[in-house]
Order: C-alpha cells, then sequence, then structure tokens
C-alpha cells in the first residue's frame, strides 16, 4: 500500500549499485488476461536493459539481475483485487526489492537511477480522491471511509426504534397503530439528526472529497436533508445498499462511484483545458505543450493515458521536442527517445507541476491527446 512514510523511506534508500525502478498498469478494466500486461512488461525490460547499458557493465548485471526478478514475481501470480498499478524498486547488487501495489493506475515506465524513483507514487499520494460511505436506516447509521483502494468502517450509530414501531417504514395499521406511527417516525428523525451530527463530526475532523450514500431511499432522502450543506454539497452518488451490508459489497459500489467520479472529473479537466486554449490560458498538442513545460510554464499537464510518441531529449539544455536532431535552444546534438511524453510528465513532477492521466475521454484525443494549463 502506498503511503508517505512509504514513499519517504524508498526515497531514502542509498546503495552501491544503480535502482531499477519500474511501473507496471494492471488495470484489471484495461488488461482483463494477464497476457497483456506481460507483452507490456517485455517491453519494459527491454528498456530497462538498454537504459542499463549507459551505467557500465557491473550496473548492468544487477539491472539485469532487478529485471529477472520483477518478471518472476509478476508471472508467478498476485491477487489483482484492489491492485491496478505495481511498482518495483530493486538493486540485486544489494540484495534491494520492494514491491508497491496501488490501487490506482500507474504509467508504464522503468527508470535506472542511483536513487529509487518514486515521483509517480508522489503523484498519486496528490492526486487520489477521498470518499466516506455513510449507510442509514431508521435506527441504523454506518460510516466507512474509501482511501487508496482500502475501505475502513469507523463509527456506527445505532438509535433503537421503540416496540411496536416498523422499521420498515410501512405505516402501521388503526387510530393506535397511528400513534405509535407517528412516535415511530419522530424517533426515526431523531436517529437521522444524530447520524447526521456524527457525520459532521467524523467529517470535519477527516475531511474527504465525495460521500456517497446507501439505504433506503426514502431515508436517504430525510438524511440528506439533515446533512450540514458542507457535506450534502460533496454528495456524489445514492445506492440502495442496506446497513447490513458486507465489506466487500460496500467497497464495490465505492469503486463504481470512484470509477464515475474520476471519468467526471477527468471530463472537466479536459472541459477546461478546451476553454483555455481558446482563451490563450493553455496550449494542446505534442509540441505546443513540450514547449511550455520547457518554459516553466504548466499547471497542470493534462496526457491521454497510452499515448506514447517517440521524440528528443537535448542532453545539455534539456530541452523536450517532437523533432530532433539539433537542439533549437542550444544547438546541441539530442537524443531520441522513445516516449517523450514520459519525459514529459518527468520534467512536469520535477518542476511541482500537477499531471492528470486522462482515460478514454475522446475530447483530449480531439485536442491532440495531451495539453496543459498554463500558469502564466
Ligand atoms: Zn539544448
Amino acid at each position: 500500500m502506498i503511503s508517505e512514510d512509504r514513499i519517504r523511506a524508498l526515497a531514502g534508500h542509498r546503495g552501491s549499485c544503480v535502482v531499477t525502478s519500474c511501473y507496471l498498469d494492471v488495470d484489471g478494466r484495461r488488461h482483463p488476461r494477464h497476457a497483456d500486461y506481460e507483452t507490456q512488461l517485455d517491453h519494459l525490460v527491454r528498456q530497462g536493459r538498454d537504459k542499463a547499458a549507459g551505467f557500465g557493465l557491473e550496473a548492468a548485471r544487477s539491472v539485469t539481475g532487478d529485471l529477472d526478478r520483477i518478471v518472476t514475481w509478476v508471472r508467478s501470480g498476485f491477487d489483482r483485487s484492489g491492485v491496478r498499478g505495481l511498482a518495483f524498486f530493486a538493486c540485486s547488487a544489494d540484495g534491494f526489492f520492494e514491491v508497491v501495489e496501488s490501487p490506482l493506475p500507474v504509467r508504464n515506465g522503468v527508470v535506472v537511477n542511483h536513487t529509487p524513483h518514486v515521483r509517480p507514487l508522489e503523484s498519486i499520494l496528490q492526486a487520489y480522491e477521498r470518499f466516506a460511505v455513510v449507510l442509514v436506516d431508521r435506527q441504523r447509521a454506518r460510516l466507512f471511509r474509501f482511501e487508496l483502494g482500502e475501505l475502513t468502517e469507523h463509527t456506527e450509530v445505532f438509535d433503537a426504534v421503540p416496540r411496536g414501531g416498523d422499521q420498515s417504514g410501512h405505516p402501521a395499521q388503526g387510530s393506535r397503530g397511528a400513534a405509535v406511527q407517528h412516535h415511530s417516525d419522530e424517533v426515526a428523525h431523531r436517529h437521522l439528526k444524530h447520524a447526521a451530527e456524527v457525520t459532521f463530526g467524523e467529517l470535519r475532523d477527516h475531511p474527504v472529497d465525495h460521500v456517497i450514500l446507501g439505504g433506503p431511499h426514502e431515508v436517504v432522502v430525510e438524511f440528506e436533508g439533515l446533512l450540514h450543506p458542507w457535506i450534502r454539497e460533496r454528495v456524489a452518488d445514492r445506492l440502495a445498499i442496506s446497513t447490513t451490508a458486507g465489506p466487500d459489497e460496500v467497497r464495490q459500489a465505492a469503486l463504481c462511484v470512484e470509477a464515475a467520479v474520476t471519468r467526471r472529473v477527468e471530463a472537466t479537466l479536459v472541459e477546461r483545458l478546451r476553454d483555455a486554449v481558446g482563451a490563450g490560458g493553455g496550449v494542446a498538442g505534442l509540441e505546443p505543450t513540450l514547449a511550455a513545460l520547457v518554459e516553466r510554464r504548466v499547471d497542470l499537464l493534462l496526457v491521454s493515458d497510452g499515448y506514447e510518441p517517440e521524440g528528443w531529449r537535448c542532453p545539455s539544455c534539456r530541452y523536450l521536442g517532437p523533432l530532433g536532431r539539433r537542439c533549437p535552444v542550444c544547438a546541441n546534438s539530442m537524443d531520441l527517445v522513445d516516449d517523450v511524453v514520459e519525459e514529459a510528465v518527468e520534467e512536469a513532477l520535477a518542476n511541482k507541476c500537477r499531471v492528470q492521466m486522462v482515460r478514454e475521454n475522446a475530447d483530449l484525443d480531439v485536442l491532440g491527446r495531451i495539453g496543459a494549463l498554463l500558469r502564466f
């Protein structure tokens, strides 16, 4: 699991030889079969070997060992439920090998360097959306958190409905029945108010980005009306999940809402990009986006997932461009790189720009599959 402590520990690793950092997208929604991501891994292994060649013979031997171990780890099978990306950090010369399982997708890539390449993990930790799930009925409420793919239950509120009250919400029979029903409705209302207060307390102390409500429709409607406005405006969806639901059911529901929220967030950003391009506050397409990055004008980089065009990098001034071989800035000879977008993402993260991978958004594809909102 990703955590700040874990990233800090990895970033602090210093060894006697180079470290291989390898990121592999194993998202089951995009790679339903093992063979789909194993082909990607073969490609990364070849890239890793090429990159190691520049560090000398001993380093190349260590990196080959790292890549073999990574391949063995992936081929031997792992539990894919809740894992959408893998990050490997290895140095066989030092016997160092760590795997970080990510609940969010990662972009494929391999880096050989003296320290572990943790920036993509940092960007996941920075960008993930936090969810709360609140399940309610007339006498019970349960609050869960869903963060980085992990579901944890936090609070339960129980206010028993008086005897004779009907928890199902159907009116009781007769005039005495009506009085009992009225009383039971009042008790249920007090319970929902209580649950709304507890929810506010919890989420005020540990805020989330989105709230998912679950329970019988009319109860959820009443509960939502009682929530603090600050929480109400974070309600992302209302679902018919029972308060007795098991963790798997709650988790599955949260995953579905998370996917929908992610698509919404991405679509909003792409829309902002399109407007910004028209107004001069954004750029779209490979060449203008790379130019803006080199000029350090990028605030947010948007990349269509799977966009991996060739390009050029200047080893002396770090210029990035789609055409080589002479650097237009310093006139040096540039290096051909097989995925210039990977270099661009790297550059963006190093400059503390936000990076958003966008999946299945046709509007960004029309804009040229890459673009950036500018700082100035
Ligand atoms: Zn240059």
